[in-house]
C-alpha cells in the first residue's frame, strides 16, 4: 500500500494524532486489522461519494479505500549524525512514500519542549536540517563512486557524476531535492538515491484546544514555510482528534456540528495524505458491495483493473466506465445506460477519479 509518515521533533503531537488515526478506523468492522505493527496503521479514507452511490445501490456491504500511516517517532537534533539512534529513524522516512511533517503551535507550559520553548520556524528547520544532511551523505558517497568510474572517459556516467554534483550543491544551499529541476533523463538517477527531501511534505500545525482555527502567529508563521515550498498545511488539534476518534458516527457529526465543523481535522489530513501521494479513486458498484479502490493520478484502465485482481489485468479486454456524476444523475447503472452515459473503453483509457468501472476479461 502506500504510505505516509508522520515525522517532527518529539513532544509535538505525532503519536496523538496517529493513535486518534488509527482508532478512528479500528471502530469500523471491516477492518479489524486496523493496526499492523505498533506504529503502522491502516486507515479509512473518507469519501462522501461511497455513501451516495450505497445510498442508490443499497449493497451488503461498502468498503472504502485506505493508506497507511508511519508514526516515526525519534528524529531529534543530530540525527544525521547518529544522535538518539537516528540513522535508523532516518531509515524508516526513507520506506514511506510521503512525509506528514507535525509542528507544535500549542503553548503548554505541562508539555515539555526538546528546545524549550515553542518556535515552529525553528523545528521545522531542525527537521529539514536533518533530512538535508542524511541525503547529503548519500549523494555524496554515490558522487565519488561515479566520479571515480567516470574517470573510464565514459560520457554517460560523466553526465551522471555531474547531475550528483548539482543535487549536492542544491542540498548544501538548503534546496529539498525536490526543488531542483531535473530533466528526464535524470529521473531515475534521482528516484534511485531514494533521497528523504525528494518525498512530498505535508505540514500539521499541531494547534491547542482553544484555537481550533489556527489564529495563533504560530500557524502562520508554518503557513508561510509551507506556501514558500508550495506545500500544504492542514491545521488540527491533536488532543481534541483523539477525543473526536473516540465517538461513533452520529456523535461524531453531532459534536462537529456543535463546533461548527462539517469534518474533523483527521478527515482532512486522511484525504490531503491522499492527495499528497498522488492518488484516486475509483468505484465498483454492485448488489454485493459497493467499493472505493485506490489508484495513483494517470493509472490506464487495465492497470486499473489490477488492482481487485491480477487477472483482471492479464485478461482485460474493456472496462465499463460511468463517471460519478453521470451515474448519480441517472440514479445508478440502469438509468445511466439509457441515457447513453456508459462509456466503453480500451487499454489506453486513463481512469478518472470517480468513475464507475465494470472490467470485462478474459479467464
Ligand atoms: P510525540 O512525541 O510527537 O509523539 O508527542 P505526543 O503525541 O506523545 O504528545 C506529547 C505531549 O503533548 C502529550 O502529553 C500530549 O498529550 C500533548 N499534546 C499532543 N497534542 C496536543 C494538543 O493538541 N494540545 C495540547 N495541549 N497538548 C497536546
Amino acid at each position: 500500500g502506500f504510505n505516509c509518515g508522520i515525522v517532527g521533533l518529539p513532544n509535538v503531537g505525532k503519536s496523538t494524532i496517529f493513535n486518534a488515526l488509527t482508532s478512528a478506523g479500528a471502530e469500523s468492522a471491516n477492518y479489524p486489522f486496523c493496526t499492523i505493527d505498533p506504529n503502522v496503521g491502516i486507515v479509512q479514507v473518507p469519501d462522501e461519494r461511497l455513501d451516495r452511490l450505497a445510498e442508490i445501490v443499497a449493497p451488503e456491504r461498502i468498503l472504502p479505500t485506505t493508506i497507511e500511516f508511519v508514526d516515526i517517532a525519534g528524529l531529534v537534533k543530530g540525527a544525521s549524525q547518529g544522535e538518539g539512534l537516528g540513522n535508523q529513524f532516518l531509515g524508516h522516512i526513507r520506506s514511506v512514500d510521503a512525509i506528514v511533517h507535525v509542528v507544535r503551535c500549542f503553548d503548554d507550559e505541562n508539555v515539555v519542549h526538546v528546545s524549550g520553548s515553542v518556535d515552529p520556524v525553528r523545528d521545522i528547520e531542525i527537521i529539514q536540517a536533518e533530512l538535508a544532511l542524511a541525503d547529503l551523505d548519500s549523494v555524496e558517497k554515490k558522487l565519488q563512486r561515479v566520479e571515480k568510474q567516470a574517470k573510464s572517459g565514459d560520457k554517460k556516467l560523466k553526465e551522471e557524476s555531474e547531475f550528483y554534483a548539482r543535487i549536492k550543491q542544491a542540498l548544501e544551499q538548503g534546496i529539498p531535492a525536490r526543488k531542483v529541476e531535473i530533466g528526464v533523463d535524470e529521473q531515475l538517477w534521482l528516484r534511485d538515491l531514494h533521497l528523504l527531501t525528494d518525498k512530498p511534505v505535508l505540514y500539521v500545525a499541531n494547534v491547542a484546544e482553544d484555537d481550533l482555527a489556527g489564529t495563533h502567529p504560530f500557524v502562520a508563521q508554518v503557513g508561510e514555510i509551507a506556501a514558500a515550498e508550495g506545500a500544504r498545511m492542514v491545521t488540527i488539534c491533536g488532543r481534541i482528534e483523539a477525543e473526536i476518534a473516540e465517538l461513533d458516527g452520529d456523535e461524531k457529526k453531532a459534536f462537529l456540528a456543535e463546533m461548527g465543523l462539517s469534518e474533523s481535522g483527521l478527515d482532512r489530513l486522511v484525504r490531503m495524505g491522499y492527495e499528497l501521494l498522488g492518488l484516486i479513486t475509483y468505484f465498483t458498484a454492485g448488489k454485493k458491495e459497493v467499493r472505493a479502490w485506490t489508484i495513483p493520478v494517470g493509472t490506464k484502465a487495465p492497470q486499473a483493473a489490477g488492482v481487485i485482481h491480477s487477472d483482471f489485468e492479464k485478461g482485460f479486454i474493456r472496462a465499463e466506465v460511468i463517471s460519478y456524476n453521470d451515474y448519480l444523475a441517472a440514479g445508478g447503472e440502469a438509468g445511466a445506460k439509457e441515457k447513453g452515459l456508459m462509456r466503453l473503453e480500451g487499454k489506453e483509457y486513463v481512469v478518472q477519479d470517480g468513475d464507475v468501472m465494470h472490467f470485462r476479461f478474459n479467464v
